[in-house]
């Protein structure tokens, strides 16, 4: 039962050196830098139109011909759908900007958008013979790999840094995942994963190391194209997955001829104590320094040196967009100011981008013409120790 997907090959992103797809596939042979998938277009705009997925219904699968899956059989779903996007009128007038949306990821499975990257890859890796997979994880990518792991039946391990949310720890180790916690951010994780993993044969999950995940994180570009795209995309970033999936496939909605005007720009919030993408292209760096001791309660964002940084640069700036960072003050207050007024449950590495949007106004980078839509990453629910300060915060004194 095949997929129809029109996956050709893979290719280095940096130094383009193509790889055969259909073995298993890590990161570039010749360089080390992140792999792209291409498709053959030119078959899907003879084959396909817009209207083709738009008929099949909601879920993340209806696009498969641009998914890498071949083999309907492989696919491990847990009901991953289209998310909503949710207005903020009265927040829009009051930043002055034409239009204000949120992308609400968390009503994916596992809570976050992290499932449609592991929904993808998990499917990829066991069609391809992977038995078991490992990964880093500042939190929800952990949950995500266990539950698409369960899934499709592959052993998953994760490595996570000792300040990871205890909500993350929890459904990771309930999905079945085995789980090991580690001094130190995301990068240390990694080190310890490769180390100790993969003298156990094990597929490495890492963002970035292996194709797929980024495949499944353009479905957000999906969506928003089906809706209607904005003019400009607010989005936390971390390892840049999101991001550099969205630019990917504006680039190919373009060569498919179903996009001619300009896509949107592209705006990379991330936090202060944790900015290494923002300082780059403040500086106008092709690649970002690493930050020697990262902290933000916005665990996602905790990343303080990502495989992907050219490619986040190059997105961002290719588009036209800019770069912001968030204290973790603000981010608190606005998980506390703006739940109790959207009625949306905040996650802190949403919040951080939603607080990025007055600064962005302020400096004339968003205005009454723009369209904009802000990603929420994740719900919440999955953030009791963040919503403990933010709540403790807005009780403060003289409340
Ligand atoms: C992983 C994560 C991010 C960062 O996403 P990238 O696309 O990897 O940069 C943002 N928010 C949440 C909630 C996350 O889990
Ligand atoms: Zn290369």
């Amino acid at each position: 039962m095949t997929t129809g997907s029109l996956l050709r090959s893979l290719e280095c992103a940096a130094c383009g050196r193509g790889h055969d797809a259909d073995r298993v596939q890590g990161v570039c042979a010749a360089c080390g830098k992140p792999l792209f998938c291409r498709y053959d277009l030119a078959r899907a705009r003879a084959s396909l139109t817009p209207a083709t997925f738009a008929a099949r219904g909601s879920s993340l699968w209806r696009w498969r011909e641009l998914l890498p899956v071949r083999d309907a059989r492989a696919v491990a779903d847990l009901g991953e759908s289209t998310t909503p996007l949710i207005e903020l009128p009265e927040l829009a007038a009051e930043l002055g900007v034409g239009r204000l949306r949120l992308k609400e990821e968390g009503t994916l499975p596992t809570g976050s958008f992290k499932a449609r990257g592991m929904a993808v890859a998990i499917s990829r890796a066991r069609e391809l013979g992977v038995r078991g997979v490992f990964l880093p994880s500042a939190g929800n990518a952990g949950g995500a790999a266990a539950a698409y792991g369960r899934r499709a039946g592959l052993e998953v391990r994760v490595w996570l840094p000792e300040e990871t949310p205890a909500a993350n720890r929890m459904e990771t180790e309930a999905l079945g995942a085995r789980v090991a916690r580690v001094p130190g951010h995301i990068g240390d994780a990694g080190r310890r994963a490769r180390e100790e993993a993969g003298r156990d044969g094990l597929f490495d999950l890492s963002t970035l190391r292996e194709p797929y995940r980024l495949e499944g994180k353009r479905t957000m570009g999906l969506e928003l194209f089906e809706a209607g795209l904005p003019t400009a995309i607010v989005y936390p970033a971390g390892g840049g997955t999101g991001l550099i999936a969205l630019w990917k496939v504006f680039a190919e909605l373009r060569e498919l001829g179903w996009l001619e005007a300009a896509p949107p720009r592209l705006f990379v919030v991330q936090a202060e104590g944790c900015a290494p993408v923002v300082r780059a292209f403040r500086e106008g760096l092709a690649a970002s320094p690493p930050v020697a001791d990262p902290r933000t309660i916005a665990s996602g964002l905790r990343v303080p040196a990502a495989l992907g940084d050219f490619l986040m640069l190059r997105a961002v700036r290719e588009s036209g967009g800019d770069a912001e960072a968030v204290s973790d003050a603000t981010l608190l207050e606005t998980m506390g100011a703006l739940s109790s007024r959207t009625g949306v449950l905040l996650c802190p590495e949403g919040a951080a981008a939603l607080a990025a949007v007055p600064a962005l106004a302020r400096r004339g980078k968003l205005g009454p013409l723009d369209d904009v839509v802000v990603f929420h990453t994740a719900s919440g629910l999955k953030y009791r120790e963040a919503w403990e300060a933010a709540l403790a915060r807005s009780e403060g004194p003289g409340a």
